[in-house]
């Protein structure tokens, strides 16, 4: 089918699920991309806090809702290198700010594999496209479960690398030193092709690790072999599943690890409920920081005048705590705790290949539920911010479904072993799933 008429399809199957935001209706992309490469033939969703040259990034705010994007991030120049081809811009929480998806500027989006409930966040748009089937691959970003969340809830693979394995060069921040790009996608197996491509050092982004593209070879070594391998899972995360269902489908996902012919070796991680404050103290400080540019003059609008609850809450706490007699009280702490997490899970990992966890612990609720208590959201992130504040890799896999609703299994590993945890998720997905 010829593009613009593929499109315009995907414009009227998308009207129920809400996974875009824009369509590159112009084709512009088509123009930029290669005809050769490893991504040639497959269609790209990317996340609309991600910079496309000539499409509208606008974080689903409205703050940025003229913002059209001068240059590719480097993420998409080496997407467009490899053939392939970005059809538009995904739906998200307004600014990644956010786990349902339910906060963008541009309504919600449904889940395609759970109608009627939130698809997880901040990654919405993009788990939906790709669970749709509305394209093959999908960018999402990840500052404390966005990338993994939704994929958790959709049905699909999510990945998020160890932090400065990817450029974030043309990823509007949400917070710096959590921020990372990952791929979402059907199958581990595409996932992994998305990350060759994206991974490796990039001049442009202080953070950038020194990664060589020869170093960058995940799908071609994939190994889904099991036997041996010793999987580290804690007591502390049975304590906090907060649904008996996903504690079911979790705890099958490990006998059939084991009787695929992994170890499971029980861990102790008595820190782990000390993740989720951590993390958000550290969100608000960076992500106030971070928006200090919208101030009406140099984009659209001014942030404040114009944001949505939970967005103008981060600024506001953010603000508080970064004023400077009360940085000691707060936010030293939140720094302070954030190495006892780190060191924590380093200390945990030191006999295990990988660690093993739910990705969520309760299941997505249904879109438009009134939720007074900005931490009932929140709790969706307790198993993944400890992985961003400790900058590691970790993937989540479709491990079952709880009353219909598809459920994942977080594979989280040291840093730089995305391999490792790539290799663990495609077993699973190969020998359990
Ligand atoms: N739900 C988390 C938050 O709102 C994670 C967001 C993200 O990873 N971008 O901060």
């Amino acid at each position: 089918m010829e593009y613009a008429a593929k499109v315009r399809e995907l414009r009227e199957e998308d009207r129920e699920i809400n996974s875009f935001i824009v369509l590159d209706t112009t084709g512009v992309n088509q123009q930029s991309t290669a005809k050769k490469g490893v991504l040639a033939g497959k269609s790209i969703a990317i996340k609309s806090n991600i910079c496309v040259e000539g499409l509208l990034a606008t974080c689903a705010s409205k703050t940025l809702e003229n913002h059209i994007a001068t240059f590719d991030a480097t993420v998409v120049e080496a997407i467009k290198k490899e053939g392939g081809l970005i059809v538009g811009m995904a739906n998200m929480d307004e600014f990644a700010c956010g786990a349902s998806g339910e906060t963008s500027y541009y309504g919600p989006t449904d889940n395609p594999n759970a109608k009627g409930f939130i698809p997880g966040g901040s990654s919405s748009g993009s788990a939906a496209a790709v669970a749709s089937g509305f394209v093959d691959i999908a960018l999402g970003s990840d500052t404390g479960g966005s990338i993994r969340n939704p994929a958790s809830h959709c049905g699909v693979v999510g990945f998020k690398p160890t932090y400065g394995l990817v450029s974030r060069y043309g990823l509007i921040d949400m917070a710096m030193s959590l921020d990372q790009i990952g791929p979402i996608a059907r199958d581990v197996e595409n996932a992994a092709l998305m990350l060759d491509v994206i991974a490796g050092h990039d001049s442009k982004d202080g953070t950038s690790l020194k990664i060589g593209k020869e170093d960058c070879q995940f799908s071609r070594k994939l190994n889904p072999k099991l036997k041996g391998r010793k999987l580290g899972y804690a007591a502390e995360f049975d304590r906090l599943i907060a649904d008996n269902g996903i504690k079911k489908v979790i705890h099958n996902a490990l006998d059939k690890l084991s009787n695929a012919g992994a170890e499971i070796v029980e861990i102790s991680l008595p820190n782990l409920d000390k993740a989720l404050p951590t993390y958000y103290l550290n969100v608000y400080v960076e992500f106030f920081s971070a928006t200090r540019k919208y101030d009406g003059r140099r984009y659209g609008h001014k942030i404040e005048d114009v944001c949505g609850e939970e967005v103008l809450r981060r600024i506001l706490l953010g603000s508080y705590i970064s004023q400077k007699e009360y940085s000691g009280r707060y936010y030293r702490k939140a720094l302070q705790a954030r190495s006892v997490i780190r060191n924590e899970l380093s200390e945990a990992m030191k006999n295990v290949d990988v660690i093993v966890s739910p990705t969520v612990p309760k299941l997505p609720h249904k879109i438009g539920t009134k939720i007074e208590d900005p931490r009932v959201i929140y709790a969706y992130d307790i198993f993944t911010t400890p992985v961003n504040l400790a900058g590691l890799p970790a993937g989540s896999v479709p491990a079952g479904k709880v009353g219909g609703i598809p459920t994942g299994l977080q594979v989280i590993g040291k840093p730089l072993e995305d391999q490792k945890v790539l290799d663990v998720l495609h077993g699973f997905e190969k020998n359990c799933g």
